[in-house]
């Protein structure tokens, strides 16, 4: 029992909807009330009643590298002495934006903006300014933040609460989104045909996390990227989750195909409220002040923000080991969870890429929303409970992907093992 959590969770439900500040953090699917946290250390998250669990959230994925990595305290405390914002250009800005062209090749021009919706937001407009063309391509299941254009069959937590395509999206704006089902190049070839002319991109996840972590087919995106050539369709990478995680260069890079832009966010601001569109500079230059489409934030580039990327992102540059390790950590830990399910004769496919991983508790391969459907979702409850109470938090969803950090250890390891074998035979 978490006593301090579920008076927390009480006074929050008063003035806060739901009790929480976004979807995805409430326990509505798994039931009970939401952890409360006070602090945390690498990858050990201590809640207000002080009992401390094995963080496989990373907040949703920035902490890459752990939680209070020191650097990113360090240039967070040096730069908000100076000044918290100025609203007016900074050296850091500058510093970020040539350091991602270093980590992202194909990445000629980048704004920063302050979250992933945003920067999904703005690559659309971006899209639809370039092209002089109106709709947009969405694959089931893929969530881009929460944006009128994406809010329509959408993953995360609009996914897990039974909502993918929400009221309050107008009919016009809903009627410019099209859907087309993951890792199935014919759906997308089906609605390029039927709106010839009309679509100005398709967006996506190139490896889902938001129902899951679902991988890309082999030949999938460049598939995608033939279609938008013959189309002139502006292909745009959503690398919100997947971006400095997968690998240095993102999705771009582990699967050799280049997007015309690219968003971000997550990992870009170390934990810090920052997002970012980027891509080729002839796109990139419709944007304000350069050309026509408006983009703008009074906190854009804050640099707060900036500092702590950019201490985040430089040792990630510095250091490419961190994703050979975090490739290892994964791959140990899939295999050990693997055995604990076929120990225990539980049906379940982990699908992996990188240092994101999820378990779907069904016999099917996984390669889209359909079959990430199909997982046992009364079995993730309790088995999601029974982990919680061995200490190890997991995102309260069976329709999210994990997301591991290089401070993970191998003792760490070996005890979410042991958790996960524990809890396999408490749900069973
Ligand atoms: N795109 C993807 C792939 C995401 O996973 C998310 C958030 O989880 C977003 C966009 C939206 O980002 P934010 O929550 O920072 O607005």
């Amino acid at each position: 029992m978490q006593e301090k959590s579920e008076k927390l969770f009480k006074r929050a439900q008063k003035f806060i909807p739901g009790g929480v500040n976004s979807p995805a953090r409430a326990f509505n699917a798994v039931g009970g009330s939401p952890v409360f946290f006070d602090q945390a250390d690498g990858s050990i998250l201590i809640d207000v009643d002080g009992k401390q669990y094995i963080d496989y959230v990373g907040s949703w994925g920035p902490m890459i590298l752990g939680h209070a990595y020191e650097p990113v305290i360090e240039a967070v405390q040096e730069t908000a002495a100076k000044s918290t914002s100025f609203g007016a250009p900074t050296e850091i800005e500058v510093k970020m934006a040539e350091l991602v062209k270093k980590m992202v090749p194909g990445v000629d021009k980048i704004r920063m903006v302050n979250s992933g919706t945003e920067a999904c937001m703005s690559a659309i407009r971006v899209a639809r300014g370039y092209t002089g063309k109106d709709k947009v391509i969405k694959f089931e299941g893929n969530y881009h933040g929460h944006g009128d254009s994406f809010l329509i069959n959408a993953g995360s937590g609009a996914l897990t609460l039974g909502t993918p395509s929400s009221p309050g999206v107008t009919e016009g704006t809903a009627k410019d989104t099209l859907t087309a089902s993951f890792n199935d190049l014919n759906s997308v070839k089906k609605l390029l045909k039927e709106y010839e002319g009309e679509v100005a991109a398709i967006i996506i996840e190139p490896v889902t996390g938001n129902m899951g972590c679902i991988p890309p087919e082999e030949g999938f995106l460049a598939g995608l990227r033939e279609l938008c050539d013959a189309h002139d369709v502006v292909l745009i990478f959503d690398e919100v989750m997947t971006g400095f995680r997968v690998a240095k260069g993102g999705a771009q890079q582990r699967y050799g195909v280049t997007a015309d832009l690219v968003t971000y966010g997550k990992i870009i601001g170390a934990g810090l409220p920052v997002g970012a569109f980027g891509g080729k500079q002839e796109i990139m230059d419709v944007v304000s002040p350069v050309g026509d489409v408006y983009q703008a934030g009074t906190l854009s580039g804050n640099p707060l923000a900036m500092a702590a990327g950019y201490a985040l992102l430089s040792e990630l540059h510095k250091n490419p080991r961190h994703y050979d390790q975090l490739e290892e950590k994964t791959t140990y830990l899939y295999t050990g969870l693997k055995e604990v399910f076929a120990d225990h004769e539980v049906p379940a496919t982990i699908n992996r890429v990188g240092s994101m991983i999820s378990v779907f508790f069904t016999e099917q391969e996984v390669v889209d929303f359909e079959t990430a459907n199909t997982t046992d979702q009364e079995f993730f409850k309790a088995y999601f409970h029974a982990m919680l109470e061995n200490g190890i938090y997991l995102p309260p969803s069976p329709f999210e992907a994990l997301f591991l950090a290089n401070s993970l250890t191998q003792e760490l390891l070996d005890e979410t093992i042991e958790a996960a074998d524990k809890s396999v035979q408490h749900a069973l």
